[in-house]
């Protein structure tokens, strides 16, 4: 059964469209449980009904007329329970609904499953018979078991058709429903603007749909292409000519001859010459054939699967090559769209045109998401339903506070946005006027507020908005956008750089941050758990001869400026600090020996695990201070990936568990007399930052972005008032409830503005 359910599955996720993918799980259900009768039925959210989308068994006529409200018939009752129904004779049951047009009456035996995806039920499929009998268990779990796994296919098959279907002249007539597909909110604010896809280099599945501006133009580049492509198996094949057997030889022959116009070109020119550019025809025939040979039960011929991709990457890279650098055609208003978002990917679109992000993977706290925050553009990460290569040239609402992104949106849900724009750039201008002005209590309370950096971008950006200093510079960053390691002199100048412009205030810098999500294209780490694996002090540790060259290249640029402190990040046992600390010692030693004025930094822990949480205290003895990772700290306290799109939603800052942990590792770390300070996210959000400085943390590191939010609610209230907020809290069982209590008190303080604007097309707002 096994095999049955793999090959229908394989073979649904190969149908082009939603109605040859409904047409197929019907019609193979049909055929492996020997029913007579197999039939699907799809929500319509606009019509709230269920509707006979594809039969075997049933009259054909039937199809997309006949549909069920929730409360009608069986189907109505599978769906609204989101269970099965397994009856001996469905006509006896009370639910019963009598379809006249479907023919039905002559079957008896119903199985009814739900089609369930991501909590919510797409429809429902139904298997019939005509004899008086109950399904057996096996044949009930064979169809949940098929229902589950289908679930996601229809759901992005629904996805691409809608999108698809938005072209057609006659749907913009149509009075339109704004769809929207849901992602994790990675940075706050709105941006309406035309899609740009980015495709990575030979990356298949990343290319976008296009019309060939030159028919004849995409045809000479494809073909050119696949010369090169055989010329260079031609060459490989000669050059292992002598040390090959004939029939090994032959392979290559078998290869070249799946590029023959009876195999890949054929369809691929023909695809071209209907009008796609050769890029995208060659992804939709690769990828199609990928599939179809990945379904194929002979184990020989599943392997030419990889052949094929092999092939088309090849293929595209030789494309790629001749169209040049991807020509990207900005509009001046520019959604940068990619499957999986990476910092280097910003620089696609000009800085001045580049107005929101999209990511089908990661998620709020991925470090495409970390940049976007600094940098201030609206993001939304996870979109995991997004059919994104279809997105090329259309226009999109990003709505960067609640996850969603808005294709094709009608006229009135964009002037109910752009006045969203309005007014979240009035507030903007309103806090501009803070820059100069502490960030004071009304009771007089001081609270620092510092920055995290990476980008040497947000070095003015922070300075502008009135930044005391650095409480986390990403080193990483400037790791991640290279080829290979830096040197020590090109570390050197970079911090330096970081140094000078915020001298005398305080500048921290991360001791390397690998691993996790970050991955250098250089030093590649495959794990199967990588938060859980080589990450943070651990690579630094196993590899002194990198962190001794970072720790020197810091202490260098901190010459005659000393205003450096390092930080060691995802620390777990205290050896691990006490072997980090003496290796600081011996780059500093070694530099005064060779006659550089360096003067010791201070040196702090980062707390991000739990095991760091229960032993703060020992930390705090060996350092000069103690700074919160609050981002990875919630990942591994709630068991949550903070990059996985589909535990998002148990991605909570606020969870209690999360606040008692901060509370604790604020009070402890104090007993020692040493500083407590937070550079995760949770620091950025104005209700976060009240009850931080409630705790007695005593400095608030955050994206220059949100810098003035935060300084305007402290400014709004006093300490004895945020410390109440606290208590009261502390006394909350649920993340969302504590979440909705902090914006009413931010409203109740007069700080309605700092939370998020109200939003069309949201039940609360
Ligand atoms: C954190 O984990 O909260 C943190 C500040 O570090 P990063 O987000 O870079 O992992
Ligand atoms: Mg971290």
């Amino acid at each position: 059964m096994l095999s049955v359910l793999r090959k229908i599955v394989q073979e649904v996720s190969t149908a082009p469209d939603l109605d040859s993918v409904l047409d197929l799980i019907v019609r193979r259900i049909q055929q492996a449980m020997k029913t007579q009768v197999c039939s699907i039925f799809l929500f319509d959210p606009v019509r709230q009904r269920y509707v006979l989308r594809a039969t075997q068994g049933l009259n054909q006529e039937a199809v997309g007329k006949v549909s069920l409200s929730s409360t009608e018939g069986i189907v109505g009752q599978v769906g609204q329970r989101a269970e099965p129904i397994n009856l001996e004779d469905a006509s006896r049951h009370p639910a019963f609904h009598y379809l006249k047009s479907t023919g039905e009456e002559r079957f008896h035996a119903f199985l009814g499953v739900p089609i369930i995806h991501h909590r919510s039920v797409l429809g429902v499929l139904v298997v019939q018979q005509m004899e008086h009998r109950r399904f057996d268990e096996s044949e009930e779990a064979f169809m949940v078991t098929l229902s589950a796994q289908l679930a996601g296919i229809i759901a992005h098959a629904e996805a691409t058709g809608s999108v698809n279907s938005e072209q057609h002249p006659q749907a913009k007539a149509k009075p339109q429903r704004d769809r929207h597909f849901n992602g994790v909110a990675a940075a706050s604010g709105v941006a309406i603007g035309t899609v740009v896809v980015a495709t990575l280099a030979a990356e298949l599945e990343t290319v976008a749909d296009k019309p060939a501006k030159d028919v004849q133009q995409e045809l000479d580049a494809f073909k050119a292409a696949l010369e090169s492509v055989r010329d260079d198996i031609r060459t490989v094949s000669n050059s292992l000519a002598r040390r090959l057997r004939s029939d090994e030889q032959a392979l290559f022959d078998v290869y070249l001859r799946m590029l023959d116009d009876q195999a890949l070109a054929g369809e691929i020119e023909e695809r071209i010459r209907a009008g796609s550019w050769a890029q995208g025809a060659l992804r939709e025939v690769v990828l199609t054939q990928v599939r179809q040979f990945n379904s194929m039960e002979d184990a020989y011929l599943r392997e030419r699967a990889s052949d094929i991709r092999d092939l088309g990457r090849r293929i595209l890279g030789y494309l790629q090559e001749s169209a040049g650098p991807p020509e990207v055609e900005c509009a001046e208003e520019s959604i940068l769209v990619a499957d999986e978002l990476s910092p280097a990917m910003l620089g696609l679109v000009p800085e001045d045109k580049l107005v929101g992000l999209v990511s089908v993977s990661g998620s709020g706290t991925s470090h495409a998401a970390i940049m976007a925050r600094a940098v201030g553009i609206p993001t939304v990460m996870g979109v995991v339903d997004l059919p994104f290569t279809r997105l090329e040239g259309r226009q999109v609402i990003v709505d960067g506070y609640s996850g969603r992104v808005y294709v094709n949106p009608s006229e009135q849900l964009l002037e109910a946005f752009r006045e969203v724009i309005r007014e979240e750039r009035a507030v903007a201008a309103g806090l501009e006027g803070l820059r100069d002005l502490p960030a004071e209590t009304t009771d007089g309370y001081r609270m620092p507020l510092w920055v995290n950096t990476g980008l040497v971008a947000d070095v003015s950006r922070s300075l502008q908005r009135g930044a005391e200093g650095i409480g986390l510079y990403r080193t990483e960053i400037p790791f991640m956008i290279r080829d290979f390691f830096p040197s020590e002199h090109e570390q050197l100048q970079s911090y330096r750089s970081q140094l000078e412009a915020f001298a005398p205030r305080p500048v921290t810098m991360r001791t390397l941050d690998i691993g996790g999500d970050k991955a250098l294209p250089y030093f590649p780490i495959e794990e199967d758990n990588p938060f859980l694996g080589w990450r943070g002090i651990r690579v630094t540790l196993d590899h002194p001869e990198i962190f001794l060259v970072q720790v020197r290249a810091m202490l260098r640029a901190s010459e005659g400026l000393n205003n450096l402190r390092i930080m060691l990040p995802m620390v777990t046992s205290v050896h691990e600090v006490e072997e980090a600390l003496r290796q600081i010692d011996r780059a500093l030693s070694e530099l005064q020996d060779e006659g550089y004025e360096v003067q010791r930094p201070l040196v702090g822990v980062m707390v991000e695990v739990p095991a760091a949480v229960y032993q703060v205290r020992r930390f705090a003895r060996l350092v000069d201070f103690v700074s919160v990772g609050s981002n990875d700290l919630t990942q591994y306290i709630l068991a949550v990936d903070r990059n996985n799109p589909r535990v998002a939603g148990l991605y909570a800052a606020y969870h209690p568990a999360v606040l008692r942990a901060l509370q604790y590792i604020a009070r402890e770390t104090r007993k020692e007399g040493k500083p407590v300070s937070i550079c995760g996210e949770m620091a950025a959000d104005p209700g976060g930052a009240l009850l931080l400085m409630a705790m007695g943390y005593e400095v608030l590191s955050m994206n220059a972005n949100n810098l003035p939010r935060v300084k305007s609610a402290i400014r709004g209230v006093s300490l004895a008032r945020a410390q109440s907020l606290l208590s009261r809290v502390l006394r909350m069982d649920d993340a969302e409830e504590i979440h909705q209590y902090l914006r009413q008190v931010l409203k109740q303080l007069g700080l309605g503005q700092l939370t998020r604007p109200r939003l069309p097309n949201q039940p609360s707002g």
